[in-house]
């Protein structure tokens, strides 16, 4: 039996500062892969290249070395620095949309996201809409006839199909593709190729072998996990993290500007009070100390990490 080398990933999106969110998931992915012997790949999920200005991936990677979390391949490092840029491989992603494209399982979509919300169609409990399969149904002479007055967006067809898999945090998932989630985009009206194809592509290709991220992108795995088998790629497993989220329940966002990191450095002149804060909140000390994440790593136990949403008081601990 070989042994695979373990290869984990930071896979920011640098739409603005990072703050203790990312941080908590850049750290948690880089124990992970670091305990195990394994490598860090830094790709910069710069689809959105209007959001995602080069001097933010230029400051987050420059924050990234300021905190330890280090990484061995990918943006910032050696000649194939650019190509781990997600805006730079757009040519990648059609090579592997024609492949779908190819093999029918996508379809032009030319609903309007008024029209969407205006069929009844379900919901989930998060609010997302189950798409109806509305453009999936029509006719040659139909989509002709759409396609006149506008560019279609893509989606992928998915099979009535429970997709099983382990979670890494969150112990064994089942979930139905067509039941739970529905047609997704994998090319978006612009041309712009959505989220799913590119990550499952980018994943697949740079070799990872364990996706360790936020629990907000748990429900994307199976979708993930169906396109690499469409795709002939092997799947990494994958590990969802808790979120971070503020006094009141919601998300911390880039809208807690006092958690961004930029305002952390001014306050802390090194990082090793945010990693201990970080660390105590991923339940790997007992109280919020001073640590370098090397040190971290020699302590590391991933079955403390909770499973429940972590809240961070808006006012922070004294830390140093
Ligand atoms: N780029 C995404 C983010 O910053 C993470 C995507 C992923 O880990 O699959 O939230």
């Amino acid at each position: 039996m070989t042994n695979q080398k373990v290869k984990g990933r930071f896979a920011p999106t640098p739409s603005g500062f990072m703050h203790l969110g990312n941080i908590f998931c850049c750290l948690l992915a880089w124990l992970s892969a670091k305990a195990k012997n394994g490598s860090i790949v830094l790709r910069i999920e710069d689809l959105d290249t209007v959001r995602c200005p080069r001097k933010n991936a230029d400051r987050l990677a420059a924050d990234l070395e300021w905190l330890g979390l280090t990484w061995d391949e990918g943006a910032y490092t050696g000649n194939t620095s650019e190509t781990f840029f997600q805006s730079k491989r757009f040519d990648i992603y059609k090579q592997y949309f024609e492949k779908l494209q190819a093999q029918k399982f996508v379809y032009p979509c030319f609903c309007s996201r008024n029209e969407l919300h205006a069929v009844n169609a379900p919901h989930l409990s998060d609010g997302r809409l189950i798409y109806p399969g509305t453009c999936y149904r029509l006719s040659l002479t139909e989509r002709l006839e759409k396609e006149k007055n506008r560019r279609p967006a893509y989606r992928l067809h998915v099979p009535d199909k429970d997709i099983i898999f382990t979670d890494g945090n969150y112990g064994p998932q089942t979930f139905n593709l067509a039941k739970e989630n529905g047609d997704f985009i994998v090319r978006r009206s612009d041309g712009v190729y959505a989220y799913q194809l590119a990550v499952t592509v980018d994943d697949a290709l740079m070799g990872i072998t364990e996706v360790v991220r936020g629990w907000d992108l748990l429900s994307s795995s199976p979708l993930q996990i169906y396109l690499y088998s469409l795709l002939g790629f092997k799947t990494p497993s994958f590990t969802h993290i808790p979120l971070l989220v503020a006094p009141d329940g919601r998300r911390l966002a880039k809208r807690d500007h006092d958690k961004d990191l930029e305002i952390l450095k001014q306050q802390y002149s090194s990082p090793e009070p945010i990693i201990g804060y970080l660390a105590y909140l991923a339940g790997q000390l007992n109280k919020p100390e001073p640590i370098t994440a090397v040190d971290l790593l020699k302590i590391y136990n991933p079955s403390l990490i909770p499973t429940h949403n972590i809240v961070v008081p808006s006012q922070l601990p004294k830390l140093s």
